[in-house]
C-alpha cells in the first residue's frame, strides 16, 4: 500500500499548499493570456490592450473575471469578481494612463481630462502593502475593493509619469505594439517593451532576413 500513501502525500493537504496549487494556476492561466513582461505595474496593465499601433488592437480584458485574475496575480486581489461598470471603470483609467504615457514620451499636450481621472483613480484608500514571497501584495480593506486596486495601479502611474522614478518613458518599436515602458537605460538606447517579446521577435526577423 505504500504507493497509495506517496500519491496521498503529493496532494496539496493543507489549507495554504491548496491556496499555492490555486495560485500557480492562475499565473499560468494568466500567463497564456495577458503580456505580464513589463517591469512597472502601470504600464504593464496598459498591455491588456496590445498590438495599439495594428489595424486591430487586442482587448485582453474583455470580461470581468479577466480583470479580476489580472488584478489577483498583480497582488492586488479584489477578493470578488467586478462588474460590468467597475470593468468599464478599469478600462477608463487604462486608456487614460496609456494616452498620458503617450503624451510624456512624445512630448505632446496632456489632455486634462485624463489627469483628473488618474488623479481621482489614485484617491481611492483602503490599500496596504505587503512584502510577499514574490514580491508586493495588496491588502485591500476597503468597502469597493475594485476601486481600492485601480488605486493602487493609478498611483503607480502617477510615480511613473510624474517623474519620480528615474528612466524616460517611450514607446516600443515593435511593429504594431506601442507599448509603454520605463527606459532607465544608460544612454536611452532601449526600444522594447520587452526584450523578451517584442525585443526577441525582432531579432528573429532580423536573423530571418539575413539568412
Ligand atoms: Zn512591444
Amino acid at each position: 500500500m505504500s504507493w497509495f500513501f506517496e500519491e496521498v502525500e503529493r496532494m496539496p493537504t493543507t489549507t495554504a499548499a491548496r491556496e499555492a496549487a490555486a495560485a500557480a494556476d492562475s499565473r499560468a492561466e494568466a500567463a497564456r493570456i495577458f503580456r505580464l513582461d513589463n517591469e512597472h505595474l502601470a504600464f504593464r496593465y496598459t498591455a491588456t490592450l496590445s498590438d495599439r499601433a495594428g489595424t486591430e488592437p487586442f482587448e485582453r480584458l474583455s470580461d470581468p473575471d479577466r480583470l479580476r485574475l489580472w488584478l489577483a496575480v498583480n497582488g492586488i486581489d479584489p477578493g470578488r469578481r467586478p462588474t460590468r461598470p467597475q470593468l468599464a471603470d478599469a478600462i477608463a483609467l487604462r486608456e487614460a494612463v496609456y494616452r498620458l504615457g503617450v503624451a510624456v514620451a512624445h512630448a505632446l499636450p496632456v489632455a486634462a481630462r485624463d489627469r483628473a481621472l488618474v488623479n481621482e483613480a489614485a484617491a481611492a484608500t483602503g490599500a496596504v502593502p505587503e512584502l510577499a514571497d514574490d514580491g508586493i501584495r495588496w491588502r485591500l480593506a476597503s468597502l469597493d475593493t475594485v476601486a481600492a486596486a485601480l488605486g493602487v495601479i493609478a498611483r503607480d502611474a502617477i510615480a511613473l509619469l510624474g517623474g519620480e522614478r528615474p528612466g524616460r518613458i517611450a514607446t516600443c518599436d515593435g511593429p504594431d505594439c506601442a507599448g509603454l515602458y520605463l527606459d532607465a537605460s544608460r544612454g536611452s538606447t532601449r526600444r522594447w517593451c520587452s526584450m523578451s517579446t517584442c525585443g526577441n521577435r525582432n531579432k528573429k526577423s532580423r536573423m530571418r532576413a539575413r539568412a
